[in-house]
């Protein structure tokens, strides 16, 4: 069975509900009836709203860019996978390199996060990658390996269905630099090798695998190619409609 490819677009802290209104009335006559590969625009929260509006009806999914773990509870600025699912919000992207960069995120909160998108029955969009360091020491496949082992920790293969992955270098995200598609077909290798060691190897073979770093309407297709490759998760070239659209109809 092919696996159907999810091209995501993660818009970080960018855009206001009014530009994210703008954004649909332009993006959405440009994919419209693309049924190929799933899409999901995952904007800002306050953003949300506006665009789940905008896209009711259409071929084109809304995510968070992350969640807490907890239901409810004494936890300011956060929030939950139960409210966004309240929204009619399916997907959430957790653990981005950004979050573990500047929010003190870890393998262990990433874990949390994942068991409580899965629980919830959001499709979480799980992110690992290497520094440029850990990559120059040879150290890029033990990384992978251990923030996999680390997110997907006591999750079953039951509860784990709706697993993505996105493998995003960090050394490649909003830098311009891309990784090559051989260079990230190798990786994702690595994450389904583990996802097999962790689910077993029918669940792996299904599982989606995301590329993420630098995605652009001039690599989307070559790295799409890649059999290994099953969707991109796509930052700066995601803000506008008509390069975002190049990246979906690659
Ligand atoms: C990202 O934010 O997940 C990302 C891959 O960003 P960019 O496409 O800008 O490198």
């Amino acid at each position: 069975m092919p696996r159907t490819k999810l091209i995501a677009a993660n818009w970080k802290m960018y855009k206001t509900p009014d530009q994210t209104r703008d954004f649909f009335r332009d993006f959405l006559p440009l994919v419209s009836g693309h049924e190929r590969d799933e899409i999901v625009v995952c904007p800002p929260y306050v953003d949300l709203a506006a665009a789940l509006e905008a896209a009711r009806g259409s071929n084109i999914a809304v995510g968070a860019q992350n969640l807490h773990w907890k239901e409810v509870g004494a936890f300011t600025g956060e929030i939950s996978a139960a409210m966004l699912l309240s929204l009619g919000v399916t997907h959430g992207i957790v653990g981005h390199s950004e979050r573990r960069q500047y929010f003190g995120e870890t393998d262990d909160t990433v874990n949390l996060r994942l068991k409580a998108a899965l629980e919830a029955g959001l499709t979480p969009i799980c992110c690992v990658g290497e520094v440029l360091e850990e990559r120059e020491a040879g150290l890029t496949d033990d990384v992978l390996r251990r923030q996999c082992v680390r997110a997907f920790r006591a999750i079953s293969a039951k509860k784990a269905a709706r697993l993505v992955v996105a493998y995003e270098p960090v050394w490649a995200i909003g830098t311009g630099k891309t990784a090559t598609p051989e260079l990230a077909a190798e990786a994702h290798a690595v994450i389904r090798s583990e996802a097999g060691e962790v689910f077993g190897e029918e669940f792996a073979a299904r599982m989606r695998i995301l590329y993420g770093g630098s995605v652009k309407p001039e690599n989307a297709a070559a790295l799409m190619a890649q059999e290994e490759i099953d969707g991109a998760l796509v930052g700066g070239a995601s803000l506008e409609p008509k390069s975002f659209a190049a990246i979906v109809k690659y």
